[in-house]
């Protein structure tokens, strides 16, 4: 089967030939229906070699789509032919953090050597791909797997930054979204649906602030050097009330910081490579307004998700790639030239 491998630390991912895999006890065998490109794999693959822990070669992937194509010996619980998507990050299934369905923040994945697809296991970015268990197969039903893949994480992570902040995103309030690409997109969209906060929306350049209108922000405002002063000015000198950065780069982070107002939240989803200086202290932030960092979300919260996918709340925006066209989608996407979320259909 044809696969997008990162094979070589520092090159770009190649499409290869490799064996279709089997399923073993407990494991289910996807066939791919589409499968997500995500800025983290761009940070992934920029990782130096003493750096790098996912081995090699991965197949990439970690948002995935799929149809049930074969079960493992004594897999039960999903039927051959459902339409799924796979829930990412895998976790023992059994800690405390797992039983309540969060097994993004699974107490022993590390030490069992647990792995998402595409970040360490062999991930979605392939005409097949292995399952660990049915647990993390979410049904879709009729829903369009190329405009619902991009949930499995451009949409599951905000919407779990977001969840954790609703009650301070009261009639009034104002959250700001830094960077309106795969997860920002989605991002707004999550805000307008589940709260009444005026949202204002920034990035670097005049397309992706028309995505952002057109998604649902209230405002934009370009991020350049004056971004803190024309949000601030924007929300009438207020600050505001959850910032999310979706870059996490040095930049970002000052103008979160900036316009971050008293008992709001900083959420800061983005990774960047270079590691930000620490700006939070006493002078530094406004008061008890609490800095995060957020990683993916809990199986309920995707569920909860594809729930809202079936009322129709989501607009995902996609540039379909074939799977040979793969790299040129990473490409894109370090260039900053795509609109919304690419997604491979193999
Ligand atoms: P993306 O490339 O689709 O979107 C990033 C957006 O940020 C682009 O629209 C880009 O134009 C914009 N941008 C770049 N520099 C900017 C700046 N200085 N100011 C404002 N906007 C700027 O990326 P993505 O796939 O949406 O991922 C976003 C970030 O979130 C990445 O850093 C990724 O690694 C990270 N991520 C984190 C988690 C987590 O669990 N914490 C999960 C998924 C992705
Ligand atoms: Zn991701
Ligand atoms: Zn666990």
């Amino acid at each position: 089967m044809r696969a997008v491998q990162y094979r070589t630390i520092g090159a770009a991912p190649e499409v290869v030939d490799i064996d279709k895999p089997t399923p073993g006890p407990g494991q289910v065998l996807l066939e791919v229906t589409a499968a997500g490109i995500c800025h983290s794999d761009d940070f992934v693959m920029n990782l130096p070699a003493d750096q790098y822990t996912y081995g090699l070669p991965l197949t990439l992937g970690h948002e995935g789509a799929g149809r049930v194509a074969e079960l493992g010996p004594g897999t039960t619980g999903i039927d051959i032919c459902t339409d799924v998507v796979v829930y990412g990050p895998w976790g023992c299934g059994t800690c405390h953090a797992c039983a309540q369905g969060k097994e993004n923040y699974c107490s022993r994945a590390a030490e069992l050597g647990i792995n998402p697809p595409g970040l360490g296991a062999p991930g979605a970015l392939a005409e097949f791909m292995i399952v660990d268990s049915p647990r993390h197969l979410v049904p879709i039903g009729d829903l369009d797997p190329v405009a619902t893949v991009p949930l499995t994480d451009a949409g599951l992570t905000p919407y779990h930054a977001i969840k954790r902040s609703l009650p301070k995103l009261r009639a009034g309030s104002t959250a700001v979204v830094i960077g309106t690409g795969g997860l920002g997109h989605l991002a707004i969209q999550i805000l307008r649906a589940l709260s009444p906060a005026r949202v204002l929306a920034l990035d670097v350049t005049e397309e992706k602030l028309a995505l952002a209108t057109a998604v649902g922000a209230h405002d934009v405002v370009l991020s350049d050097a004056d971004a803190a002063a024309n949000v601030r000015k924007a929300l009438g000198g207020r600050g505001a009330d959850l910032v999310l950065d979706f870059v996490g780069a040095q930049p970002t982070i000052d103008t979160a910081m900036a316009v971050a107002g008293v008992e709001s939240d900083v959420t800061i989803v983005g990774i960047s490579s270079k590691p930000a200086a620490a700006q939070v202290g006493f002078f530094r932030q406004a008061y008890e307004a609490s800095v995060t960092v957020p990683y993916w979300g809990s199986r309920g919260e995707l569920i909860e998700l594809i729930d809202l996918a079936h009322q129709g709340v989501f607009d995902v925006h996609t540039e379909t790639f074939a799977m040979a066209e793969a790299p040129t989608a990473y490409e894109r996407l370090a260039a900053g030239t795509l609109a919304g979320r690419a997604v491979v259909v193999p």
